[in-house]
């Protein structure tokens, strides 16, 4: 099994194999608005303080947005706290921004310390962050959003593993497909990969040349499915772009009151649906498109009948 991530050196190898026979192990890439976008993580403590008032501490269950007083695109920023069961575990503060940013052009552990105090004003940093944490900080590299990409083939097999005569190999996780987080289901989408495998070795008796080619067979749409979501469902929320942002969520509300009015017609978007462990991927963007089809049949009828009046 090969869950070695997004530049996997088994699908790399498997690759060079395959070259001149197939390009299945090549990846395909597929462009989203939030690729390309870059993040770093500061660590905080469990229940850091909120303020300088006594007991004003932070829930580790509970999800913080906390916004910069700055404004203007290279300098507003925004630290994002996910919930943790655990409230003993640290928390991580995300940092996610374009590469053009202020924040990626400061250089020495003076300069983010200032500029995380004058962004952050109601926050009392000099409790929250160590200076070691300020200088880890500042000399990380950081990541960068991949563009959604997935591989067509999945596996190989040589000779005949059963037998104790072959070998085969799988890919899954993030070395068969890989996205920006925006859906939040790179975990998921590799917990289910395995999950799957595993029903199929159950299926064949651990018969490994047929259980590979039956996961690549079901596994291959759901892939498709997936890139296709990660690619529509919620790339604008970086705040990349104002008015894509908010053209998104017009289109958010309008499908959610729709589906509510007429749940027989229309659906509730990608971004809700994803929630819904029930309905697989490819479930779930043949909804999303038929609504999306309604809408455009809906919407070219409102403009008929605004031509025929005037
Ligand atoms: C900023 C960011 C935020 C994210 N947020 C979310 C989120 O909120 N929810 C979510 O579901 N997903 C999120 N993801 C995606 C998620 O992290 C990945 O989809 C997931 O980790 C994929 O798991 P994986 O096991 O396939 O690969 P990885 O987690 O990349 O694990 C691969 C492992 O293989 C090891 N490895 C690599 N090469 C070798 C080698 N040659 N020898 C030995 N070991 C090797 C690596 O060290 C690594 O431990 C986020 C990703 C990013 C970048």
């Amino acid at each position: 099994m090969a869950g070695d991530g997004l530049n996997s050196i088994v699908r790399q190898t498997l690759a060079q194999w395959e070259q001149g026979k197939s390009d299945a192990f090549a990846m395909q890439q597929f462009p989203s608005p939030s690729t390309g976008l870059q993040y770093k993580v500061l660590t905080f403590p469990p229940q850091f303080p909120l303020s300088d008032k006594e007991g004003d501490v932070a829930q580790s269950t509970m999800a913080y947005g906390i916004r910069s007083s700055f404004k203007g695109r290279n300098q507003a920023i925004s630290l994002g706290l996910l919930p943790f069961k655990d409230s003993t575990q640290p928390r991580t503060a995300n940092i996610i921004t374009y590469p053009e940013h202020t924040i990626w052009q400061l250089t020495t552990t003076a300069e983010v310390e200032q500029f995380l105090k004058q962004a952050f004003p109601q926050l009392p940093l000099d409790k929250i962050i160590s200076p070691e944490e300020m200088a880890r900080f500042t000399a990380s590299a950081g990541g960068k959003f991949p563009i959604p990409q997935y591989c067509s083939g999945l596996y190989r097999i040589w000779g005949q593993p059963e037998a104790n005569q072959g070998t085969g190999v799988i890919l899954l996780g993030d070395a068969a497909h890989c996205f920006p987080p925006d859906i939040g289901q790179g975990v998921n989408s590799a917990l289910e990969d395995v999950y799957l495998f595993q029903e199929r070795l159950a299926e064949t008796q651990d018969n490994l040349s047929e259980a590979l080619p039956r996961y690549e067979k079901l596994r291959q749409p759901e892939i498709k499915a997936l890139i296709r979501l990660a690619q529509t469902s919620y790339p604008w929320q970086y705040n990349q772009d104002p008015l894509r942002k908010r053209l998104w969520s017009l289109n958010f509300f309008l499908r959610l009151l729709l589906s509510r009015g007429l749940p027989f017609l229309f659906n509730p978007h990608s971004f809700l649906l994803i929630q819904n462990h029930q309905l697989s991927y490819s479930e779930i963007l043949v909804k999303s498109n038929s609504t999306t089809k309604l809408l455009g049949i809906l919407g070219g009828l409102i403009v008929l009948i605004l031509i025929l009046k005037s």
